[in-house]
């Protein structure tokens, strides 16, 4: 055993190497990691095959920049320009307030990105909670209402008053772009933007990624862990991470644009699954209003997204799509 053990030794060396390299042996691809601080959410990325650290540098950079254009709070982005001024020539905005509209559009209204300053009368965009009587609610109703906004061959115009919020599916958007940027440069990895998880490739051992959906109850926790291999966009709306508390009630900032209030059902918390992260960002804040049972007849009318619905009395739902992906946890299947 003793003469057994340099060889051993040597064999685990061999194999961790070959882990380190890819086929063609140009670039190393071990992992490297950054955490960064951008749209108002905590960022995690971990690259593999980024040798020279520049595609880590791109995208952070890619993300500072789009926290400064798309932010409804910071003074001087773009979009704050479009909600002073009334109309933008920005192309990023008109083409998330393309994607906005189009899933609008299917989900009945529930996402409605002019609910702004209704989310600022709750206090939301401030931080300053508060219930707003149902007086103050109705004087804003003008002020809201997709048919606000109009898409221009440039940009995007507003009526008087109107102002959008692109909080729904900018993050989503973020990851498909540096998703785009990791693909031209053959670099793959795992984004987590707040809530928001993007694979991209494969990893180096070929094994697949392995995601986490939070336990709603408790931020330790996972409900589920999937499976998902290739480009996959992985995103969670719900009420458990932006919320306040008043007379035992949960208010969380996510609104039904019917009531102007904050959704308030039996639904925890809903993940969408699809290949593009700007679709699954607007559609999970759209299901999230919409509750499981809407949700459900949504996904077997579309065909092109899976879901999972966290009900508050702990039962969990998986579309059928997705059940086989699911590697660890408890679920009911949504089938066809
Ligand atoms: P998060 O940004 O926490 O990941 P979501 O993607 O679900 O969660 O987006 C929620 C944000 O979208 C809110 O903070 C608010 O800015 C905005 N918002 C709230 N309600 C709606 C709605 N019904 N439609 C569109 N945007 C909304
Ligand atoms: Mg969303």
């Amino acid at each position: 055993m003793k003469k057994l053990l340099p060889v051993l030794l040597a064999l685990v060396l061999i194999f961790s190497a070959c882990e380190l390299l890819p086929d063609s042996g140009a670039k190393p691809q071990a992992a490297s990691d950054a955490s960064i601080w951008a749209m108002d959410t905590v960022m995690d990325l971990r690259l593999y095959g980024d040798a020279d650290g520049s595609v880590m540098a791109e995208l952070t950079a890619l993300l500072n920049e789009l926290d400064r254009e798309l932010s409804a709070v910071s003074e001087d982005s773009a979009l704050t320009a479009l909600n002073e001024s009334g109309r933008t020539d920005n192309a990023r905005i008109r083409l998330l307030a393309a994607e906005a509209q189009r899933v609008s559009g299917f989900t009945g209204g529930a996402l409605d990105i002019t609910l702004l300053p209704v989310s600022r009368a709750w206090g939301f965009s401030t931080g300053s909670y508060r219930v707003p009587d149902t007086a103050e609610l109705e004087a804003l109703r003008g002020l809201v209402g997709m048919d606000k906004l109009t898409l221009t061959d440039e940009g995007v115009s507003l009526s008087d008053g109107a102002m959008l919020d692109l909080g729904a599916l900018a993050k989503g958007y973020a990851a498909e772009l540096c998703r785009e940027r990791m693909e031209q440069a053959g670099v793959a990895g795992r984004l987590s933007l707040g809530g928001n998880i993007q694979t991209v490739g494969t990893k180096p051992d070929g094994s697949d990624w392995l995601i986490g959906v939070q336990d709603p109850e408790d931020e330790n926790r996972y409900l589920l862990t999937l499976r998902l291999s290739g480009a996959k966009a992985l995103v969670t709306s719900g009420d458990y991470q932006r919320y306040f508390m008043q007379d035992g009630l949960r208010y969380c900032h996510i609104l039904d644009p019917e009531t102007l209030a904050p959704v308030r059902g039996t639904l925890r918390a809903v993940t969408v699954v699809t290949d593009s992260g700007l679709y699954a960002d607007a559609l999970s804040t759209a299901l999230f209003v919409l509750g499981r049972e809407a949700g459900e007849v949504l996904w077997r009318e579309r065909g092109d997204f899976e879901a999972i619905w966290a009900e508050a009395d702990g039962t969990v739902w998986v579309t059928a799509g997705l059940a086989d992906k699911v590697a660890e946890g408890e679920f009911e299947v949504v089938g066809p």
